[in-house]
């Protein structure tokens, strides 16, 4: 099955089972934070892309760490 290929319609997002937040242990903690495949709205959201979005929350999460 090729992404590409699929129908554009609304799917459930996998990652978060529609709720649109889902729990990040980064850094050791748990903590909800908004979905970053369906950006929170709990549908899948295609071509979204979500190593982006995970890597400028941990850019994020760096800057507002003290060390
Ligand atoms: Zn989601």
């Amino acid at each position: 099955m090729n992404d590409a290929e699929e129908p554009r319609e609304a799917q459930p997002c996998m990652a978060c089972r529609g709720a649109g937040k889902v729990i990040s242990t980064l850094g050791g903690r748990k903590k909800k934070v908004m979905c970053p495949w369906c950006r929170g709205g709990g549908e899948r959201i295609p071509g979204a892309d979500a190593q982006e979005w995970r890597v400028e929350q941990d850019r994020a999460h760096v800057q507002t760490r003290t060390v």
